[in-house]
Parts: structure tokens; C-alpha cells; sequence
């Protein structure tokens, strides 16, 4: 049953009684009533609507309001909430079984696919996990395992998943909540972790200097998303390339996010950089829960069971999982959706900072593809610390003001929001028309 098959809609995404209930019972057997703590309402206030449905670009709450989504799960729903050919994909793979621990046919297109399309899979191989954590900890074991090295360089602001190791100067929910470091973390398991600010080759530079001989891998979100949205300024991927290359260290792009998002091939593909390894996530998963890493031949063969480094999965290769992934490359490569997307999304970016300087609300936006940000600052955000530099208070602010209002956006500063194929000119249109009440509200509350 869709939302629209029920009592009226409305737009108000507040968490009304049913949401405050479900929540509730949801705070008694899960801690903070949240699976994953991106998903509280911590540094926004107020409660989290539970979502009963989602179509297109619009999720339904509980509470029978209709929104127009821009966390899109984080990431997958790029073709849009239910797209029907992956559904029906994914429940034919389901009448053949949910999963059987063994090979199958499906998920040899599924890598054959990805290796045509990723730039850094060409004529290499890649394995398939079960989330983008399990992707980036993996490829970093490999990292060293293949060079017989230790230490690791992460940017401050970055996030690659929940392992021990890169919970240092860690970006998405980990910043939000103010833990970028997290107990429970052994000082041993990040020694070997060096951060370094992003877009600031020279800090890179001097790791390698500091460190010869020992650095096994960068790994980077090639556009930052996980602290706003942040793109690479020019030749910093590059650069990234040349240092690798010149110091022996594998260069893993952690492409969880951008991969498929900024262009089908990634952000290697749109900037014309090709790392030693790739990370996968999130959209390859069509909304199922699906990761990939991949990379030169001669470093994938040193994988279990062809080589000496350990990685497994009950679940890897899912045939759910393969089937939604296989139908969404389909869709994308059939539909090239990524020209319209660049133009809807930067539409967007514009018409927004346009209701923010109307309201003299200071807004300093980025965007690449299918992804953007505004924070709530003025000038430039190049990195971490700049994007530290905005004012949560009025973000919060504004964030409630467009729940309010009939928009979804990620409850955090410090994460991108997402356009999809399915926000068209009546979903846009709603966005502008709650962005200017709510860039309003910002302006109208003194002090904030
Ligand atoms: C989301 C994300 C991850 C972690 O993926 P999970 O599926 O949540 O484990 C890793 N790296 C980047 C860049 C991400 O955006």
C-alpha cells in the first residue's frame, strides 16, 4: 500500500505522535532508537520521523506526510525510492532463493560489469562484500598485505566506515556527534593512521618524507562527503597520484558515494585520475546492502584464496543484493542520466543560494554531480576545519524549518544531500518555495 492510497497527505515531516511513540519504543531495545547513529536527530533537534514508505523522490512518514527526500538512504536511491525494474528484479532473485553461500552465474556479470565501467577495474578484478565498511577495511588489508607495509593516510573530515583503524579525524555521524575518534578503539589499531587535512597535497608530501618506506596507502573520498559536501580542488588528485606512484603506496579511492553519483564510472572517471584500488558502495547496491573493492590485477591476487591476505563473507554476492545492483548499472548505462542530473543539481544549488541571499543568510555552497551542500558560512569550504567554520546552530535551525516544511534533508551539516533522476520540476519547486520560508525563519531568528 503507497501513502497516497491513504488518508490526506500533508508536509509537515515533524515527528508527529505515531513517530514519537514508535520512537520511544524504538529508544527501550535499541540504543538511541537508532541503527546507525546518522539516522538521530542529535544536533538538529527534535525526534526523527519514522518512514513507513518511499516512492520516487518522496518518502512517506508515519505521521502521513509526504517529503521530498534528499538523503535518498544515504546514497542508493539515485534512480529514485521503488524503481520498478530493480524491484521486480530483486523479487524474481528472491523466488530462486535468498542465498546460498555458493557461486553463481549472476554475480560474474555483476563484476564483469563493474569492470567495465570503473576506470581502475579495467583489466583487473574485484570482490564483492556486504557494505562500503567492508569494502574500505579490506582494501586496506590488502594495501598492506600487498606492500608489506603499515601505516595508512586518511583525511581529517574523511569517512570510510566503522573500522578501528579510521575512526581518526573521522567525518559523517562520527563529527556530527563530536566523536572523530571513538572509544573502544585501541591506540594500537591507529598508530599506523596518519590524517592529513584534504585538499592540501604538501601535508601528503610530508607524510611520505616523514614516513619513507612505510606508507602503505592513501585512501580518499575523491570529492568529500562525509563533512558537507567537498570537492577536490584542482590537481590535488593528481598530485595524489604522482605520490603514490613515486613512493610505492597504493592509492585506494574510496568511492562509496561518488561511485555512479558524479558520473558513472566515479569521480576517477569525471577528474581523470585513475587510483590502484577501488571502493564501492551505496548505489551499486541499488538500495540493497552491497559493497565492492577492486583494483589492479596483480594486487587482487593477493586475496584469499589466490594469495595470503584473509577476507571473507556469508552474505558477499548476495543474489538480492546482485540482482538490484545489476538491474540499477543496467538502468544508468541504458538511460545516461548523468547530464540531466548535473543540470538539475546545479539548477538547485543556485535557485537555494539565491532564497539565502535574498534572506541575507550567509550560504557557501558546493556541488559536484548528483551531490551538494550548503554550509552555513561565507567563503570558500576547501577542507575540514573550514567546514568546522559554519554555524550548526542556524543549520539546525534551518533544518527544522524544512522538515517543517516537506523537506528531507540529512539531519547533520556535515553530510551531502542527494538529487536523484525521479526530483523533478514539482519536487524542485517545493524545495525553493520551503527553502525561502525557512531561509527566512534563519534570518528572522537574531543571534542565530
Ligand atoms: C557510507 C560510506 C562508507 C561506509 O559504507 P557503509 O555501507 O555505511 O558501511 C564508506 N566510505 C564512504 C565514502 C561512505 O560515504
Amino acid at each position: 500500500m503507497t501513502a497516497s492510497e491513504q488518508a490526506p497527505l500533508h508536509h509537515d515531516g515533524r515527528a508527529g505522535e505515531r513517530s514519537r511513540d514508535l520512537f520511544a519504543a524504538a529508544r527501550a531495545v535499541i540504543p538511541g532508537g537508532v541503527n546507525s547513529p546518522v539516522r538521530a536527530f542529535a544536533s538538529v533537534g527534535g525526534e526523527p520521523p519514522f518512514i513507513k514508505s518511499a516512492r520516487g523522490p518522496y518518502i512517506y512518514t508515519e505521521d502521513g506526510a509526504e517529503l521530498v527526500d534528499y538523503v535518498g538512504s544515504w546514497g542508493p536511491a539515485l534512480l529514485g525510492h521503488g524503481r520498478e525494474e530493480v524491484v521486480e528484479a530483486v523479487v524474481r532473485a528472491a523466488r530462486s532463493g535468498l542465498s546460498f553461500g555458493a557461486c553463481t552465474a549472476a554475480e560474474t556479470v555483476f563484476a564483469e560489469r563493474l569492470c567495465e565501467i570503473v576506470p581502475s577495474l579495467r583489466g583487473g578484478m574485484v570482490r564483492l562484500v556486504s557494505s562500503g565498511t567492508e569494502a574500505t577495511m579490506s582494501a586496506l588489508r590488502l594495501a598492506r598485505g600487498y606492500t608489506g607495509r603499515s601505516k595508512i593516510i586518511k583525511a581529517e573530515g574523511g569517512y570510510h566506515g566503522h573500522a578501528d583503524m579510521l575512526l581518526v579525524a573521522a567525518g559523517s555521524g562520527a563529527a556530527t556527534l563530536g566523536i572523530p575518534g571513538s572509544a573502544g578503539v585501541p591506540a594500537a589499531a591507529v598508530v599506523d593512521t596518519l590524517t592529513v587535512p584534504y585538499n592540501d597535497l604538501e601535508a601528503v608530501g610530508r607524510s611520505f618524507a616523514a614516513n619513507p618506506g612505510e606508507i602503505a596507502a592513501i585512501i580518499i573520498e575523491p570529492v568529500a562527503g562525509n563533512m558537507g559536501c567537498v570537492p577536490p580542488v584542482a590537481g590535488y588528485l593528481e598530485g595524489l597520484r604522482e605520490l603514490c606512484t613515486a613512493h610505492g603506496a597504493v592509492l585506494i579511492f574510496d568511492e562509496v558515494m561518488t561511485g555512479f553519483r558524479v558520473a558513472l564510472g566515479g569521480a576517477q572517471e569525471r577528474f581523470g585520475v585513475t587510483p590502484d584500488m577501488t571502493c564501492l558502495g551505496k548505489i551499486i547496491g541499488g538500495g540493497m546492502p552491497v559493497g565492492a573493492y577492486g583494483g589492479r590485477r596483480e594486487i587482487m591476487e593477493k586475496i584469499a584464496p589466490l594469495g595470503p591476505v584473509y577476507q571473507a563473507g556469508t552474505l558477499s554476492g548476495n543474489p538480492l543484493g546482485v540482482a538490484a545492483g545489476l538491474a540499477t548499472l543496467e538502468i544508468l548505462t541504458r538511460e545516461n542520466p548523468y547530464p540531466a542530473l548535473e543540470k538539475t543539481t546545479q539548477a538547485l544549488v543556485c535557485a537555494l543560494a539565491e532564497r539565502a541571499a535574498k534572506h541575507g543568510v550567509e550560504l557557501s555552497s558546493n556541488q559536484v554531480g548528483a551531490m551538494f551542500c550548503g554550509f552555513f558560512r561565507g567563503g570558500q569550504v576547501r577542507d575540514y576545519s573550514d567546514a568546522k567554520g559554519s554555524d550548526t546552530a542556524r543549520f539546525g535551525l534551518f533544518h527544522r524549518e524544512m522538515l517543517a516544511r516537506g523537506v528531507y534533508l540529512a539531519p547533520s551539516q556535515f553530510e551531502a544531500a542527494f538529487v536523484s533522476v525521479t526530483h523533478d520540476g514539482a519536487a524542485i519547486e517545493r524545495t525553493l518555495e520551503a527553502a525561502d520560508g525557512a531561509f527566512a525563519a534563519v534570518a528572522a531568528s537574531k543571534g542565530a
